[in-house]
Formats: C-alpha cells, sequence, structure tokens
C-alpha cells in the first residue's frame, strides 16, 4: 500500500491528497468530478523553476492543459505567465492575473479579432506560425499605431517519439514555419514596420519521454540563430515549447533536472531568455477523476465494469489510448478480473481501460482516475448531453469547489426556438 502517486497516499485505507480524503470530496460534491492538488502543483512548478534559475527564463503555463482560471492563478502566483492559443484563453489568462507581458500567443489560426485584443493587451509576443499570420498582425498593429513583438514558431523537423496525434514538429505537421524556409521569413519580418522579431520558438509535441528531441530541436533552433547574427539580427528570446512528458503507468520521462541542464548547457554563453510552455508536465499527475462504478456486467467474451464518468468527461482514452491507472477511493482486497472500465456514453469507444488485469470493483465503489490534471477537463464536451462535471482544488487540509457542476437548464441556455416551432398560434377564421 505504498504511495503511489506523489502526493497521494492511503491513510487507514482512503485515498488521501494533502489530507483531504477522496471519498468525502465525492460524498459532498458527488461524481464524477475533477479533484486538483495546488500543493502538487506548485512543488512542481517550483522544482522546474529553480532548476532554470541559472539563467533569464520565463515559464509560461499551456492554459489548454487545464484552462480552469483557479488553476492558472495557482501558478500566475508562483511567478507563471501563460501560453495561450486563442481568445477565450486570452480572457481566462487575464482573469487569473496574469500579467500581460509574461503572456504568448500560440497557435496556427489566430483570427483578427484575436490578434487585435492581444495587441491591446500588450502581450510578451505573438509565436508566429505562417507568412501570412505574420503579415496580418503587421497590419493590425499598424491599425493600433502600435509595433507588435513576435517569435517566429520554427518545425524543427525532429522527430518527439510520441502519438502521432501529439506530435507537432514534424514536416507533414501543420504548426511551425518549415525550417528551411525560416531564414527567409526572418528577412521577410525584419523588413515588416509593424513587427518586431524579438526571438524564434519551437513545440515539437506533448507526453515526449526522451531528452534528445528537446536537445535536437535545441540545437537546430541554435544553428538558426547563428545564420541570423550574420544578418546583424539579434533576438532575446528562445522558446522551446512544452511537451515534457509524465508518468502515467510505466513511462519513465526524463527528470526535470536533466530536462533543464539540456537547454542550460547550451544557453548559458548565450545572451538570451528562455521560455518554456509546460502544460501536462505541471498539472497532470496533480490531479485525478472520482468516479463511481454503477454495474458489473459480463458479456459474452468479456467483463466490464461500469461507471459513471464517460468520454466525454475523460476522452483521453477513447482518442489516444491513453494509459490512466485507477486505484480504489477505499483500499479493500478485491480479486482481480481481466475486464473494461466503461462509461454510460453510446459509443463502444468509451472506455477508461480495456480489458486490463484489474480488482473486481462492485457497484458503489468509488474509483480515482489517475494523472488526470491534464487534458481531462479540457477536453471534455457535452456528449449525450451529459453535464460538464464540478471540478475541485484540494489546499491545506481543506477542498473548495472550483467549478460547480453544470445544470440541464445550463445544456440549452444558449439554444433558442424559432417561431416557427413554437406552438401554432390559433389561426383567425
Ligand atoms: C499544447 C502546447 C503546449 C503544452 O504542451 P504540453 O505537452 O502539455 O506541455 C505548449 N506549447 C504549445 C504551442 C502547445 O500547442
Amino acid at each position: 500500500m505504498a504511495a503511489i502517486f506523489d502526493g497521494f497516499k492511503y491513510q487507514d485505507h482512503v485515498l488521501c491528497s494533502d489530507g483531504v480524503s477522496l471519498e468525502e470530496v465525492a460524498e459532498k460534491v458527488g461524481t464524477p468530478c475533477y479533484v486538483y492538488v495546488s500543493d502538487i502543483i506548485s512543488k512542481t512548478y517550483q522544482e522546474l523553476d529553480r532548476s532554470l534559475e541559472s539563467i533569464p527564463h520565463i515559464i509560461c503555463y499551456a492554459v489548454k492543459a487545464n484552462p480552469n482560471i483557479s488553476v492558472i492563478r495557482a501558478l500566475g502566483q508562483l511567478g507563471a505567465g501563460a501560453d495561450i492559443v486563442s481568445g477565450g484563453e486570452l480572457f481566462r489568462a487575464l482573469e487569473a492575473e496574469i500579467p500581460s507581458d509574461k503572456i504568448v500567443f500560440s497557435g496556427v489560426g489566430k483570427t483578427r479579432e484575436e490578434i487585435d485584443s492581444a495587441i491591446r493587451r500588450k502581450i510578451l509576443c505573438f509565436n508566429v506560425e505562417s507568412e501570412q499570420e505574420l503579415l496580418m498582425i503587421d497590419l493590425a498593429a499598424k491599425s493600433f499605431k502600435r509595433v507588435a513583438d513576435v517569435c517566429l514558431r520554427i518545425n524543427p523537423d525532429v522527430d518527439p517519439k510520441t502519438h502521432p496525434y501529439i506530435a507537432t514538429g514534424l514536416k507533414k505537421s501543420k504548426f511551425g514555419i518549415p525550417y528551411k524556409k525560416a531564414l527567409d521569413l526572418i528577412r521577410a519580418a525584419l523588413r515588416l514596420k509593424n513587427v518586431n522579431l524579438i526571438g524564434l520558438g519551437c513545440h515539437i509535441g506533448s507526453q515526449i519521454t526522451e531528452t534528445k528531441p528537446f536537445t535536437d530541436s535545441l540545437n537546430r533552433m541554435l544553428k538558426l540563430y547563428d545564420q541570423c547574427a550574420k544578418l546583424k539580427c539579434e533576438f532575446s528570446y528562445i522558446d522551446m515549447g512544452g511537451g515534457l512528458g509524465i508518468s502515467y503507468h510505466h513511462e519513465h520521462p526524463p527528470t526535470v533536472e536533466t530536462y533543464t541542464q539540456g537547454f542550460i548547457k547550451e544557453l548559458k554563453d548565450r545572451k538570451l531568455t528562455l521560455i518554456l510552455e509546460p502544460g501536462r508536465s505541471l498539472v497532470g499527475n496533480a490531479g485525478v477523476l472520482l468516479t463511481r462504478v454503477l454495474y458489473g456486467k459480463r458479456g459474452e467474451t468479456s467483463n466490464f465494469i461500469i461507471v459513471d464518468a464517460g468520454m466525454n468527461d475523460l476522452i483521453r482514452p477513447a482518442l489516444y489510448s491513453a494509459y490512466h491507472t485507477i486505484l480504489p477511493a477505499r483500499y479493500k482486497k478485491y480479486k482481480k478480473i481481466k475486464a473494461s472500465v466503461v462509461g454510460p456514453c453510446c459509443e463502444s469507444g468509451d472506455i477508461l481501460t480495456k480489458e486490463r488485469r484489474i480488482q473486481n470493483f462492485q457497484p458503489g465503489d468509488l474509483l480515482s482516475v489517475m494523472s488526470c490534471g491534464a487534458y481531462g477537463s479540457s477536453m471534455s464536451s457535452h456528449y449525450n448531453s451529459r453535464v460538464k462535471i464540478a471540478e475541485v482544488m484540494i489546499h491545506h487540509g481543506k477542498f473548495h469547489i472550483i467549478r460547480e457542476r453544470e445544470t440541464y437548464e445550463d445544456l440549452i441556455s444558449k439554444e433558442r426556438v424559432p417561431s416557427f416551432l413554437k406552438k401554432a398560434a390559433a389561426v383567425p377564421a
């Protein structure tokens, strides 16, 4: 009964974190619900921040991993900036009081409205992903009589050796400026009057568990820096994106120390500020999904354990065949069976695990699906007209609801019934 995940442990057979029992949370808040532990988030952030203390750096939390404003705020209070990919995320980051000058705006499809609002807010920089976007930002900045700071996001064509859906730095990927075209675009950017090129960036993918893809892409980026120096163009920033993996099961991602040493070694003699955009590695293992077993059932060839959380709440297993460890919130001696843990959605893909040897959980048992702090709630949907579930934050022995469970009224609140579908008024004779 050893601690399996840092920050979660069984105390008197009950799974707890920071002095709060997950059973108690489920009883008060209902299931399913997401639970995040602020102390785990802080410790993870501070470890990364400290390991970079020998070089100038800004850690811009990738909001898309978990956009709850309390999560962003918890990181912001420790000094984090934000990496955003939409106007909605800009809104959230500002609501969470992230200083504008620590916000970087990434993404291949920024609209004019989104660009305008980011210029108005004077963010740290846009991470530009194409020539047309660069021209659009120049035009937008001109209309505000301003100069917008930009980094160019380069696609270094490095294989991150991760799931193809979350690899973003390969030649065939839609992300970034092709490495071979980078110098041309840098020259073009230098000619524009309303953009100021402050650096280069890359983000090669997510859930990366080796160091080499990071150091390879850093080396490719630095090669570009050296070529730029010949153009008499000196940058202040290098953005190495996010992507550091976490351990869901048997993965062994590099330690924070190993990960950052790779950057420090190359950057310590250069006058560059390192920007990192971690998402998953900051919050992934700081959160769990609590779900209750509804039924057990024997199919002709498989066993099923049916729980109250569906793929609309956590899509990672269905989308990426992702593995999540499932622990009982109350430790008992269970018989093991081979079973699939499935949700209530009307899709065969609605699974938490497929055919895994697992405890023979019984109806009413509370389960904790581990490593759900990143890309859990943020990828949830209303599929099957299921409401978005509550989110809770544990902080020093207490828990706080940081998002209420939606109601059925919330589900339809933006829908409008046109008059022709309303009960016909009596036609006058
Ligand atoms: C998704 C994303 C990140 C965060 O990735 P993680 O794997 O969660 O660290 C960072 N930067 C950009 C541009 C992204 O799209």
